[in-house]
């Protein structure tokens, strides 16, 4: 079967494999690499070449700390007012979709968390225009979602933002082609789509903002904190570390982010290619310029048809393809783990769907 779902989505099945071979035993040590310590000499070991191979994927400069955490990219979503600003502060955002939304809703209680450019009006089908946002001076920051998971829309360069640094929610494009980390402030993403399981949050911040005094606030929620313990402050989330590394490497032997990048986009045209030539039987509601590559929501001409397409779709092995309410209809996430071979058989089926039903 092939696994088409938003998150929590296919892993590498190279990573799963490995992970069920090591599962008993990790490494020789004698017990699951779930029931070493992470102050021990062989977790710390792992722990540290899992990072080492995430700055050389992303090419992360030195004056960026890598830090592993937990909470899912929600709890960030307050946890990063709190830390790079103070009472009184304000922040832009620019919201593109429900996750962005969402991001403003969590900041709200701790800063001024102002809507610099939204897309709400156009049903978050189409990114804003650059000439309509407004940004305001003397922001701690602005904040952006690179990728919307539900609505399907993604930013193809990194916006200017100035000399405000730009936080940026990667949580389901991190590692999906590559980026140059220089341009951002701070990066975070949910492990879910393209790293490993769900809980564990990767986060890559420049050490400048480590240095903000945030406000008054437990040690456990300061980003400063977990990085002078080297993301051990208390126990990490172990298990999803270790994946997370198996992950990395798997990435590392498939090329790296160029490699990646090259796939991905062949995956996305082969599937828009075939809902653009479908001749209206599929559409895509998402703007051209604006069409993500990694979470493809597409609607049926006849809504009708909907339950026949998902239940023939799960039949021949094509999992999780129902869209989100917000946007209706289908939606194929085409995560790294996707093979292009998936969207082939995908693409295929839709065709057979159509003529069938057509
Ligand atoms: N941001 C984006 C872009 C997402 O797709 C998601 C969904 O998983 C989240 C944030 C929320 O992540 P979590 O459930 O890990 O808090």
């Amino acid at each position: 079967a092939w696994n088409f779902s938003a998150g929590p989505a296919a892993l590498p099945e190279a990573v799963l494999e490995r992970a069920q071979a090591e599962l008993l035993e990790w490494n020789g040590s004698g017990a699951s690499v779930m029931e070493l310590s992470h102050r021990g000499k062989p977790f710390m070991a792992l722990a540290a070449a899992a990072e080492a191979r995430l700055r050389r994927l992303l090419g992360v400069p030195a004056n960026y700390k890598v830090l592993f955490l937990q909470g899912g990219a929600t709890q960030h979503f307050a946890q990063i007012p709190m830390n790079l600003a103070g009472p009184g502060d304000h922040a832009d955002y620019i919201v593109t979709g429900h996750w962005g939304e969402k991001a403003v809703r969590e900041a709200a209680p701790y800063i001024d968390a102002r809507v610099a450019a939204t897309s709400e009006a156009a049903h978050y089908l189409a990114l804003p225009p650059r000439a309509s946002w407004q940004l305001s001076p003397g922001a701690a920051y602005v904040h952006y979602t690179p990728n919307e998971t539900i609505h399907g829309v993604e930013f193809h360069d990194v916006p200017d933002v100035g000399g405000v640094p730009l936080v940026a929610d990667m949580s389901s494009n991190i590692l999906s082609e590559p980026v140059d980390v220089s341009r951002f402030g701070l990066i975070y993403a949910g492990a879910q789509k393209n790293i490993g399981p769900s809980g564990l949050v990767v986060m890559v911040v420049r050490d400048d903002l480590l240095e903000r005094a945030g406000r008054p606030m437990a040690k456990i929620f300061r980003y400063a904190e977990h990085a002078a313990n080297d993301s051990m402050l208390n126990t990490p989330n172990t298990w999803g570390w270790y994946l997370a590394g198996l992950t990395f490497e798997w990435l590392e032997a498939q090329g790296g982010l160029a490699a990646m990048g090259a796939r991905n986009a062949l995956k996305a045209k082969t599937l828009y290619d075939a809902i653009d030539g479908s001749g209206g039987f599929y559409r895509s509601p998402v703007e051209l310029a604006s069409r993500s590559r990694m979470n493809v929501p597409f609607t049926l001409h006849d809504s009708m048809l909907d339950a026949a397409f998902l239940q023939e779709s799960e039949a021949a092995g094509l999992l999780a393809l129902k869209g989100h309410k917000a946007v209706g209809g289908m939606r194929a996430s085409l995560y790294n783990a996707v093979p292009p071979e998936a969207v082939d058989v995908l693409v295929k089926f839709m065709r057979d769907f159509a003529t069938r039903h057509g």
